[in-house]
């Protein structure tokens, strides 16, 4: 029997394109109350309102979408134009709708691993919205379960290996975030697969584990199946 029974994949910049769509949700914010605020204040603002409110709202675009009127009204010193709130909820909401493409490589990774490991998708973000994406992702199909979680721990991903899998020894993690996918699964015995995206959340930067037995850093997901079979 092969040591490697389960393999966890992240959604967001793993599978698909997800942040590029937060960065021209950022852009067209700060283009929106540019003629009522200091945009640069404005930016770091929304950044710090942004890390502050993760632990109350968790990750996810609802909690972005708050965090941008916080910062707004935080920033503008009482004088914003009430129309803006809702031009805000808008620019929110379209981040609630946006294209789902799987990057070139996943369906033929997924379709050549299946039969062999189960597969999970372990994600954070809002329950709708990351049920939205993965059904329109047309890549259901491939997954034993899907986990969407408020955060990505080691015991998070302990339990979730044990329940699913035989245990986190067993088990790989691949995904685009350092702090989130690869160091806590590390962390909890699992084999941590970091493959980078092009765009990059500051929250999910991280310096490379001190032992790397159990690390490797991919260029494509389409890598995965030859790494998988040198692991065995
Ligand atoms: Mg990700």
């Amino acid at each position: 029997m092969s040591t490697l029974t389960t393999i966890g994949f992240d959604a967001d910049d793993t599978l698909w394109d997800h942040e590029k769509y937060f960065v021209d949700s950022k852009t067209r914010y700060l283009d929106l109350l540019a003629p009522y605020v200091d945009v640069i204040a404005l930016e770091a603002r929304l950044h710090e309102t942004e890390t502050a409110n993760v632990s109350l709202y968790g990750f996810g675009v609802k909690s972005f979408t708050l965090s941008m009127i916080e910062a707004a009204l935080a920033t503008d010193g009482g004088d914003l134009p009430s129309p803006c709130v809702s031009d805000i909820l808008q620019i929110g909401r379209e981040l609630l709708v946006h294209p789902v493409d799987p990057y070139p490589g996943v369906h033929d990774t997924l379709d050549a691993l299946r039969s062999t490991h189960k597969l999970l998708v372990v994600t954070r973000g809002d329950l709708v919205d990351q049920e939205r994406k993965l059904a329109a992702s047309g890549l259901l199909g491939y997954f034993h379960e899907i986990e969407i979680v408020s955060d990505k721990t080691p015991q998070v991903y302990s339990r979730i290996f044990t329940r699913h899998g035989d245990g986190p020894r067993r088990a790989m993690m691949v995904g685009n975030s350092m702090r989130a996918d690869v160091v806590p699964a590390i962390e909890a015995g699992c084999f941590g697969i970091h493959i980078p995206s092009d765009y990059v959340w500051s929250m999910d930067i991280d310096s490379d584990p001190q032992d790397i037995s159990r690390f490797r850093r991919l260029t494509s997901i389409a890598d995965v199946a030859a790494i998988v079979a040198e692991i065995g």
